[in-house]
Parts: C-alpha cells; structure tokens; sequence
C-alpha cells in the first residue's frame, strides 16, 4: 500500500526510473516519448549530461542552503544579472521554487508598489477568462479555468475579467489582427474605467495561453495596445511567462517577441528545465525604485528564496541553451512541428485548429470543423486519450474547457529542445496513430451534446 498522495487517488501512476533525451523510463520496462516536457518544463530532456555534471558539482561547491533574509550567494547573483541582462530591460530578480508562488509574491509587489506611492485603493486585478496562473487561492483567483476553481470558488478573492486573445474563436470574420487587438484592449479599458482606474492595481496575462487555452499566441500588437491603456491608467502589467518563457516560445522572455517591456514578469518550468523547482519574477526599474524609496522591504518571506543549489543548477541550464545556440533549435523544431501538424491534420475532421509560437505549440479538438463546435466529453475525454498515449508509450498533455472554461478541449506540444528532425517527425507520427485508434471515441464525443 503505497503512503503517498497521488493526483488521482484511485490509480497508481507509472513509476518512473529514468530518462534520456526525450525518453522517459519506466519500471516496467516502458519506454515513453515525452512530447510535451511534462509540463512544458523539460525543455533540455532527461539526464543531460553537462547538467548531471554541474550537479554532482554544485553538490560539493555550493551552500546546501543559506536563508536569503541574511545571506546572498554567487549563484543568485549571477542568474539574476544572467536574466535582467537578457530581458529587454527589466532591472531586479527573486527567485522562488514554483511558478504559482511566484505569481503570487508578483501581485503582492504590484499591489505592494501602488500602496508604496500612497494609491492604497489599487487592489483589483483584472485578468483574463482563459488565463491560468497557478494553484494557489490567490492565483485561482485569477484564473479562468472553472474546473481548477470548481469547489474552492468560495474562498477565492475577487477579481475581474476580460475576454482572451483568442483568434480562432473570437476575431470576427473579415476583421484584421489590428483591429481585434484594438477591440480587446478597448474592452480592457472600459473595464479599468467602470472598476475605476484608482482602483485597479494590474492587468495580468499570459504571452502565449498554456494549459487552459493550449498555445494560444496573443495577436500582433495586442501586448503594445494593452501596454499603452496599462500606462494610460497607472496600471501595471504582469505577464505570466511561467509556461511560454525561457525558449519555449521563442525568446528566452517572450516579451521581447511582443516588443513590450512589462512591468513584472514570472518564469518557472524551463528556468532550471525541471532540474530543480526553481522559478523568478522580474520587475522593472521604476517597481524596484518606488519599494526602495517606500519601505524599502518586499513584504513577503519565504524559506526558499533565492535558493543557492537551484540557482545554481539553473543558470548552469540557461548557460548551456546560449551556448549550444537551443533557442535556434527551439525554433526550427518548432517550424518543424507545425509544418507536420498542420499538413498530417489537413483534413482531420476533429481537429479544428493548430497554432502556437516557437515550440510551444496545441492543436483544439471540434465536432464539426465549419461551426467549430467542441467535442463533447471534456476532462474525461482528454483524459481517456493521455491514458491510450501512455498505453502506446506516448506522454501527451491535452487539457479541457478550452472554449470557455467549461467547453473544449486541446492537446499542447512542448517537446525538449533537444530533440532530434526525427524525434519531432516520431511524436507527431506517433499522435496521429493515437487519434486513428480513438477515432471511434471522438466520432461519439462529436455525436453528443458538448
Ligand atoms: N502560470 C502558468 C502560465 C502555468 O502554466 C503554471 C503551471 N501550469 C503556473 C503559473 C503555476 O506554476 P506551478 O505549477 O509551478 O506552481
């Protein structure tokens, strides 16, 4: 009887005992091929040796642990000069262990900032319907993913919400990418004037929509457009990279690809590439200055702030993507992939989209591909697929209430960077055997009532 608590309680998950590359080891014997890092977190694969190495390293050279409210370390120095010196202009880094924490010391900084310059009305968030930000109750409270909120609705604090950039299924026809970026970030303006601009604290998003949406890339100019009400209105602008960041869309800040400079920003999963938890938010210079010049302290205290080993271990994972040039690899990877999801689902009826940006890319499920009607079946129907994938040695990560947080579902690519033209060509083979075989289960789902 095992004595540990599994997410789902009725069944045992495969015991993992190894890995390389893009291969996942099972105790079984399986052998398992990793189209997703997870979670979008193992961007460099499993057992990299020069990251093995820097561990056994790191182990004997670095301070276990050293309490960040006393003691700073080499490590945190140099991964936050690494990162600020790529961010486009952003001035400070803290690091915590997950991308929800961080999100959550992220909000209490803005609202922490607006207090600091005497507007301690500021507390409202606004956010967006199909964002996720984490699990915490403060992070749930932003999130649009109903499932997530389900039974912990009541105590969630309030926020407010606005519509996704979500052009496959909100962008009218015949209307341009400018003029649906204009039409969302005017919506964002009414909402901060009927909230009132005094009190409304940031608009937070993510670059590209991970879990809940599955890859879902903001338009062009959509990020310069909200950028420009944020300002007009004193309110700051949190982007969660926690899932798109550090190459997995592109640039190691995804920003830098919507040419918008945020106002805080959070990385988790590829920081450290899930060598260690490990994840940051980054403020600019003027949030930095404005707690400098107030109480000059982050009001918030954590045991693992700045942690010397996961630091460590992170900046030698960024270190090794700038020097065997992975975002490049990222990238054509991820044209790659594209390429071979949208020609191999040209003509898939139950598959009514394939999008994303870099390698971080989903495909969404439809009963019908002209009305763009969702299957039916939500959660346990993703959930009936990631189970044949693993069965076929497959590890796929779909997700569900694509459409509105309830409706929908999506399967979201986020293979290592790592991987090779033939590994990449494998999974999408491999995902096309897998809907062949479910064809049968999507043909009901599409056949009943979504
Ligand atoms: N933000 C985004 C965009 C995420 O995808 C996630 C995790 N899926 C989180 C925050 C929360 O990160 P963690 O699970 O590490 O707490």
């Amino acid at each position: 009887m095992p004595a540990t608590i599994y997410k789902t309680l009725a069944a045992t998950p495969i015991e993992i005992v190894g890995g390389e590359g893009v291969w996942l080891h099972g105790a079984r014997g399986e052998r398992i091929l990793d189209t997703c890092g997870g979670v979008a977190v193992s961007s460099l694969g499993h057992r990299h040796p020069r990251i093995c190495a820097a561990m056994a390293r790191e182990a004997q050279q670095t301070v276990a642990w050293a309490h960040a409210g006393s003691f700073t370390c080499a490590a945190a120095e140099e991964l936050a000069a690494f990162l600020v010196a790529r961010s486009g202009g952003l001035a400070r880094a803290q690091f915590l262990s997950g991308g929800s924490e961080a999100m959550e010391v992220a909000l209490k900084v803005a609202y922490q900032y607006h207090h600091e310059r005497g507007e301690p009305d500021r507390s409202i968030f606004i956010a967006r319907r199909q964002g996720y930000h984490g699990s915490t109750l403060g992070m749930l409270s932003v999130s649009g993913n109903r499932d997530r909120r389900s039974i912990f609705e009541p105590l969630l604090p309030p926020a407010s919400f606005v519509s996704p950039c979500y052009a496959y299924r909100d962008k009218a026809p015949g209307e341009s990418d400018e003029a649906y970026a204009g039409r969302l970030a005017a919506e964002l303006e009414e909402t901060v004037r009927a909230l009132g601009p005094e009190r409304v604290a940031a608009f937070v998003a993510e670059p590209v929509v991970g879990s809940t949406n599955g890859a879902v890339p903001a338009v062009p100019g959509y990020f310069r457009a909200v950028r420009e009400v944020c300002d007009r209105y004193g309110v700051l602008l949190v982007l969660d990279d926690v899932m798109s960041g550090m190459g997995r869309s592109g640039p190691l800040f995804s920003h830098l690809e919507d040419g918008i400079l945020p106002d805080i920003t959070v990385i988790g999963k590829g920081l450290a590439a899930g060598y260690q938890p490990i994840s940051a938010y980054l403020v600019a210079e003027h949030v930095y200055a404005a707690l400098a010049a107030g109480s000059g302290i982050v009001r918030n205290g954590q045991t693992h702030v700045n942690h010397p080993y996961a630091c460590a271990v992170a900046l030698e994972v960024q270190r090794t993507i700038e020097d065997e040039r992975l975002l490049d690899s990222a990238r054509a990877r991820g044209a790659q992939m594209r390429a071979l999801l949208e020609e191999t689902f040209a003509g898939h009826p139950f598959v009514g989209d394939v999008r994303g940006r870099g390698l971080f890319l989903g495909v969404e499920f439809v009963a019908d591909r002209t009305s763009k009607r969702p299957l039916a079946g939500g959660g346990a129907l993703v959930a009936e697929l990631k189970r044949r994938a693993l069965s076929r040695g497959l590890l796929i990560y779909p997700g569900a209430g694509t459409v509105d947080g309830v409706r929908g579902n999506h399967v979201l690519f986020a293979p290592p960077f790592i991987a090779s033209p033939a590994e990449i060509a494998e999974m999408v083979g491999r995902f096309a055997e897998l809907l062949d075989e479910c064809q049968p289960l999507l043909s009901s789902s599409a056949h009943a009532d979504a």
